[in-house]
């Protein structure tokens, strides 16, 4: 029978055995085994390591991601808890939860590419993703081919003997283009590529990238998945177990894996995600037509709207368009730096999918670098602003719009 002492403080301190000393029995504080019951939330499991009754047990253990809990850099009940609901989410086979998104990104460039292997990417990326892949090309000899993305012959031309991996986005930002995913997938597929989609922006609910042709869906769920701005964390799903392990060592290497806390937070976003998905949706949907017929604005970039180049595409492969829209201001530079600073309810801030609605105006924020052609590369102009459309509620939102643009 265990004794219960009691600490200095009055809170009870199970003791391992009646004589341990208060320095011993302050340190051996135990979880009790739930008695028949269980806690309705994912407990938080903020250990480091497991311990062990049975040394062979350990060795076992080390074999393979699936083994009993050892460290957590390699596993943990927490974090194993959101890999299965994010490989349940996107249709996949097993997944690996990360530090950040670009910890799931760098993890499976890093795992899948040798000096000499071919990229075939798509030209819009995360700004994150082209810092890689360029430094994979400058310092690894890894070779990048840039398509558009918008014909699958562009991507048949682009391929060669040693082409390893096709990469593209399922929305991509700020130009919310929307790319033929089965289409250039199968172009890729049908010459042995590794196809890897970023589909952090439609989240598993409006588009799963597996069921495409996809074999790796990568995520930052910084964004939708936590949905409220206060974690970092990324994903990789994989099609294939065998390519999941292969990838889960590597980032373990690397030490890009989840920290329970954060797997704990994106667990709890993901509860929700669904209900905030269709108001992200509706709102950014109700903003998009209202910025179209506003006299200061020249375009709108929204896959939602008929007149979006990928409307016919998205209306295929997505189930809703999105809380990401883009539009141009007729003002151009100076016209964008006004209404960034102008609204009151949105907040200026670079990240996106959170609650709360944010704005940037690349051209003078995080794109300020680059030359007009550059810019115009990336599909972004001297007055074009980016919106990451939050929950709230959307006539607000059109109020706090409609004041800045009043002001331009
Ligand atoms: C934010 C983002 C990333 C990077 O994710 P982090 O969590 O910031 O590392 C990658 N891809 C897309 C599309 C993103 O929006």
């Amino acid at each position: 029978m265990t004794t219960t002492a009691t600490s200095a403080a009055g809170a009870p301190v199970a003791a391992p055995n009646g004589h341990a000393r208060p320095q011993t029995r302050a340190v051996h504080i135990t979880a009790p085994e739930p008695p028949g019951s269980r806690p309705l939330s994912v407990p938080l499991y903020q250990t480091s390591g497991f311990a062990f009754e049975d040394p062979d047990a350990i060795a076992d253990a080390m074999a393979g991601p699936d083994g009993a809990f050892v460290y957590t850099r390699r596993g943990n009940p927490t974090t194993r808890a959101l890999e299965s609901a994010l490989a349940d989410l996107e249709g996949g086979a097993a997944a690996m939860a990360t530090a950040s998104g670009m910890g799931a990104i760098s993890s499976v460039l890093l795992s899948l590419l040798r000096p000499g292997d071919h990229v075939i990417a798509q030209q819009c990326l995360y700004g994150g993703t082209f810092s890689i892949l360029s430094d994979l090309a400058e310092r690894y000899g890894v070779e990048v081919t840039a398509v558009t993305g918008d014909d699958p012959a562009e991507v048949r031309a682009a391929l060669r003997r040693n082409s390893r991996l096709l990469y593209l986005e399922t929305i991509a930002n700020p130009t919310t283009q929307v790319v033929d995913l089965p289409a250039l997938l199968a172009v890729g597929r049908s010459a042995g590529l590794i196809g890897v989609v970023d589909n952090s922006l439609a989240t598993p609910l409006l588009c799963r990238p597996i069921e495409c042709g996809a074999d790796i869906v990568v995520h930052s769920t910084t964004k939708y998945l936590g949905g409220h701005s206060d974690v970092i964390g990324g994903a990789a799903v994989f099609a294939d177990r065998a390519r999941h392990r292969e990838v889960w060592q590597r980032a373990v290497e690397l030490g890009a894996t989840a920290d329970p806390f954060a797997a704990w937070l994106t667990i709890r976003g993901i509860q929700t995600l669904p209900l905030r998905m269709r108001q992200h949706c509706e709102n950014a949907s109700f903003l998009a037509r209202r910025l179209a017929a506003h006299p200061a604005v020249t375009a709108v970039h929204w896959p939602g709207l008929e007149s979006h180049p990928g409307h016919r595409v998205a209306r295929r492969l997505l189930s809703g368009y999105g809380g990401v829209l883009a539009f141009d201001l007729a003002g151009g530079r100076e016209a964008g730096r006004r209404f960034i600073s102008s609204v009151e309810l949105a907040s200026l801030a670079l990240s996106l999918g959170g609650v709360e609605t944010l704005v940037t105006h690349p051209a003078s924020t995080s794109h300020r670098e680059l030359a007009p052609e550059q810019l115009a590369l990336a599909g972004i102009g001297a007055g074009t602003v980016r919106v990451g459309v939050g929950i709230e509620h959307p006539e607000d939102l059109w109020a706090d719009f409609r004041q800045a643009l009043a002001g331009l």
